[in-house]
């Protein structure tokens, strides 16, 4: 067997867990990650037989019975990751209908996954159903998107529209926009189950006065679909209070659709 510590998939995460704490979206115990793995991923690394500790979720995820997951711990660091790779993150797989995860590596100190598990299983769920290929939740509390949710109105369209027009980018990168909660506990079944819905129509998910979701089919893209919604939040959170005197028309974002050869969500453009 090769050293799990040297699998793509594992230097991957590493790496974009000290991005993003570089970034400064997940300060203290701030953020996690899943990545869904497939098990020819595995084979070279792991006997997938070999069941260190089970825990049980707390939720039913029948679709995702059988899955491979690594998943950032609870209570701990972005910034500690790079440093202790195997204390850090778990990989898991779910049985029994997704009621119990078994833990095949890592959580090494004795952890265990991310409190907000419920979420981030439930929405790969929802966007399995959307996109087949869909590896990768994350969420992070990138600043200029959190302050932007203190200001703006909440209203889906409204704050979709808002970031379109900040960079000219933001239509191409996610055409699908951004669904938005309203603050909720965070940690419950019960934001699992509202972010999963919401993803199921945008792979972006904004909890308000907390942070966002992501999701993709792999780790740099769901990075930098936050990463551009972030930026366009922090031009908007420059110019919010100046008068506007230039923006990106309707007209000029369906050139953008037509050039890209993407489509708008639905009613969301003139
Ligand atoms: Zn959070």
């Amino acid at each position: 067997m090769k050293d799990v510590l040297t699998a793509p998939w594992l230097t991957e995460m590493v790496r974009t867990c000290t991005n993003m704490y570089a970034h400064g979206w997940d300060e203290r115990n701030g953020g996690n990650i899943s990545l869904m793995l497939d098990e020819e991923d595995l084979s070279e690394y792991l006997d997938v037989t070999q069941v260190l500790r089970t825990f049980p979720t707390g939720f039913s995820a029948p679709s995702l019975d059988g899955k491979y997951f690594l998943v950032t711990g609870t209570g701990k660091y972005f910034k500690n990751v790079q440093y202790d790779p195997a204390a850090n993150l778990g990989l898991v797989c779910l049985a029994d209908g997704g009621t119990n995860a078994e833990l095949l590596w890592g959580f090494s100190d004795g952890g265990k996954f991310t409190s907000e598990f419920p979420a981030h299983m439930m929405s790969h769920a929802a966007r399995l159903e959307a996109d087949p290929i869909n590896r990768v939740v994350m969420h992070c509390h990138p600043t200029n998107l959190l302050a932007m949710t203190y200001v703006h109105d909440l209203d889906e369209i409204a704050f979709t529209r808002t970031l379109w027009q900040m960079c000219t980018e933001c239509i191409v990168v996610f055409p699908d926009g951004v669904n938005v909660l309203p603050w909720m506990l965070c940690g419950t079944n019960e934001i699992g189950e509202a972010t999963a819905e919401k993803m199921r129509t945008a792979r972006l998910v904004v909890w308000a006065q907390h942070g966002i979701y992501g999701a993709g089919k792999d780790l740099d893209e769901t990075f930098g679909l936050i990463e551009t919604a972030e930026k366009a939040a922090e031009i908007y959170m420059k110019i919010a209070h100046l008068p506007l005197v230039n923006t990106i028309t309707d007209e000029q974002m369906h050139l953008l659709e037509k050039r890209f050869g993407v489509k708008a969500r639905e009613g969301y453009l003139e």
